[in-house]
């Protein structure tokens, strides 16, 4: 089979950077008709990609991993969200419910380790158990937000889940995000107004107070603002020697070198 790494994507990385998050979503479901999805965990930026597909009426599922220990708030906005714009919302879930892993396990995530055993279990097994049915998935990760996402490209290659991986949100800043949310009335988790810049489990979300970093509600128990879930790649490795293996007139789309794919 084929293959495609990280330093082919260079020059397409490069064009990308000027097309819309809109340009984007429309080069996605065109690229891979049928094999692509959106990853939301119903946050602010998350909502803006789910209110984006739901207006340019693109057939893109949005896959919602629901980790069991999720706060009420978070999945009141996910129900409200796919009504309101028509939305394939699939809900993914753990093997295990919480109390089941508690059972046999413990309370695995108050230590760095448990940590990414627990999110590996809660988080990444469930989009894994899923990801054959896509070439593509479509995150709503900002370079604005703290840590390696200031990296992070718009098109990665991710050997884990063998799919590209595609972020088309990287070059929404605060004041883009801001401005879109507001003119377009998108709806939003309700805790982001409450103290939560971002949203995750309850077991692992705190409140942050002023002039904390965006991310310091995030595994507070763990400090120093560190960690992450691993569910996006970029969070954790970008090794331009990673490559994924995709049928060779697929990658040539994704490359752009049929004329029909060039946007
Ligand atoms: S955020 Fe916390 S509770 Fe949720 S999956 Fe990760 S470690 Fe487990």
């Amino acid at each position: 089979m084929p293959r495609l790494t990280q330093a082919d994507l260079a020059d397409r990385n490069r064009t990308f950077e000027s097309r819309s998050p809109q340009e984007l979503l429309k080069w996605a479901i065109e690229t891979f008709p049928g094999r692509v999805a959106a990853i939301s965990a119903i946050q602010q930026a998350g909502s803006i990609i789910c209110h984006m597909i739901g207006t340019l009426k693109l057939e893109i599922p949005v896959l919602f991993v629901d980790t069991g220990v999720n706060f009420p708030e978070t999945l009141a906005t996910r129900d409200a969200i796919s009504s309101s714009y028509g939305l394939d919302l699939r809900t993914l879930q753990p093997k295990q419910t919480m109390e089941e892993q508690t059972a046999e396990r413990g309370v695995i995530y108050l230590t760095t380790d448990g940590q990414k055993e627990c999110c590996r279990l809660r988080k990444i097994e469930p989009l894994a158990a899923v990801a054959d049915d896509f070439d593509c998935l479509i995150s709503s990760l900002r370079r604005t937000d703290e840590g390696q996402r200031s990296l992070c490209p718009i098109l990665t290659a991710d050997p884990a889940m063998n799919v590209l991986r595609l972020a088309p949100l990287v070059n929404f800043d605060d004041a883009n995000m801001a401005q879109y949310l507001d003119s377009h009335d998108v709806i939003v988790n309700p805790l982001h107004a409450q103290g939560y810049p971002t949203v995750s489990c309850n077991r692992c979300t705190t409140p942050v107070v002023e002039n904390e970093p965006r991310r310091a509600g995030r595994w507070r128990h763990l400090g120093p603002w560190q960690a992450y879930c691993g569910i996006n790649p970029t969070d954790l490795d970008m090794d331009t020697k990673t490559s994924i293996e995709l049928a060779q007139p697929l990658i040539d789309r994704i490359l752009g070198r049929e004329a029909d794919f060039m946007i």
